[in-house]
């Protein structure tokens, strides 16, 4: 039988996480295995040990956006913590393991407009840039230059017009093998009170969300008006429309789901289309009570919802069912 190749004692791996743990749902059971990486060559050490034992990687930034299974990961966990931020003039190099409040704050401080709008999005800039994160008009894609990845084994810098950055997507949600390491911003020089616009949104972000709220933001996508069929939008109310988008949680609100619980799962009684965990939710009772309802608003109004946050299953992604044709 081939023993193990062992732990590099330079490794900071640790057994048996608790994945619950690790998301802000709270949600999901035990990742074989864990580490945080500090730098690119910690991350290529402990890459090389996972690819030697043949266990599947899952790569994430602070679980603000992700629902784990109650089977756990069997493979390892890698959690992206290269942070930094360094200016060049009006763009900004940034450690894709920064967190995105902090990064915030900084070109706040440095009187770079650009990302102030998205003050309060909990999360790393690795986790924004994959979701291409926004709130309240701006989206961090707008901003981006360039990305740096690790892949295949070396590091390539790639342009923004190469990431399919789009509402809620890009590219890095097809290359699961990719991993971000920094990015650079191009921002505008702003005379204008940065910091006050950010505390001002984050105010009415706490009214959504108020603090130690167990949830994952948004559950499902906004639907773009051009990706439905001419008669399902007949079927929608004029006063669903906004800004060209169909909100998910009117058409949820619509069939009912503020309020229902599933297990621990609920819908926010003031929210269509946020799903909260109440204390012991599982992924189950997640899943039960989105899918559910997905297939009402499928029955009602023929359009199909897409998750916006991240189904990790066995380290493939995973997408819910919006209801049988
Ligand atoms: C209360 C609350 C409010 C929210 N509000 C908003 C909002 O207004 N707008 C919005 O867009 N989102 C919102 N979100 C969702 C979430 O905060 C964002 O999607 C965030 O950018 C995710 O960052 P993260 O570091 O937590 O990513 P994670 O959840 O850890 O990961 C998300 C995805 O990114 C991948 N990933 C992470 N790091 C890397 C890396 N280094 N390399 C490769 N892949 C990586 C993961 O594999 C996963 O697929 C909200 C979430 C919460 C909990």
């Amino acid at each position: 039988m081939i023993s193990p190749t062992p732990v590099p004692s330079s490794l900071a791996l640790q057994q048996d996480v608790s994945l619950a743990d690790l998301s802000t749902l709270k949600v999901g059971g035990t990742a074989s295995w864990f580490t945080q990486v500090y730098d690119l060559q910690q991350f290529q050490q402990t890459r090389i040990w996972a690819e030697k034992q043949g266990l599947p990687i899952f790569y994430m930034g602070e679980g603000s956006n992700v629902l784990f299974s109650d089977e756990g990961f069997p493979g390892l966990i890698v959690q992206n913590c290269i942070t930094g931020i360094e200016p060049y003039g009006e763009e900004v190099e940034i450690g894709a393991g920064q967190n995105l409040i902090e990064a915030i704050r900084r070109l706040n401080r440095l009187k770079l407009s650009g990302m102030e709008r998205l003050y309060g999005i909990p999360g790393t800039v690795a986790g924004a840039l994959v979701g291409n994160a926004g709130a309240y008009g701006q989206q961090i894609g707008d901003s981006v230059v360039e990305v740096s990845i690790w892949s295949n084994h070396q590091v390539q810098v790639l342009p923004a017009r190469d990431l399919d950055l789009r509402y809620r997507y890009s590219r890095f949600q097809r290359q699961r093998d990719w991993f971000i390491l920094n990015c650079r911003l191009r921002l505008q020089k702003s005379s204008e009170p940065l910091q006050d616009i950010s505390d001002e949104i984050l105010t009415k972000r706490l009214v959504k969300y108020p603090q130690g709220l167990k949830c994952p933001g948004s559950f499902f996508k906004n639907i773009n008006l051009d990706e439905i069929s001419e008669t399902a939008l007949e079927s929608i109310p004029e006063d669903f429309i906004m800004f060209g988008k169909i909100p998910a949680g009117k058409l949820l609100e619509a069939v009912g789901a503020n309020g229902v619980r599933r297990g621990d799962a609920q819908f926010a009684d003031y929210h269509g289309n946020l799903i909260v965990n109440l204390g012991r939710a599982t992924s189950q009772d997640i899943l039960t009570l989105a899918d559910e309802y997905a297939g009402r608003v499928w029955e009602h109004f023929r359009i199909r919802l897409e998750p916006e946050i991240l189904i990790v299953d066995d380290g493939e992604w995973a997408h819910l069912r919006g209801g049988d044709e």
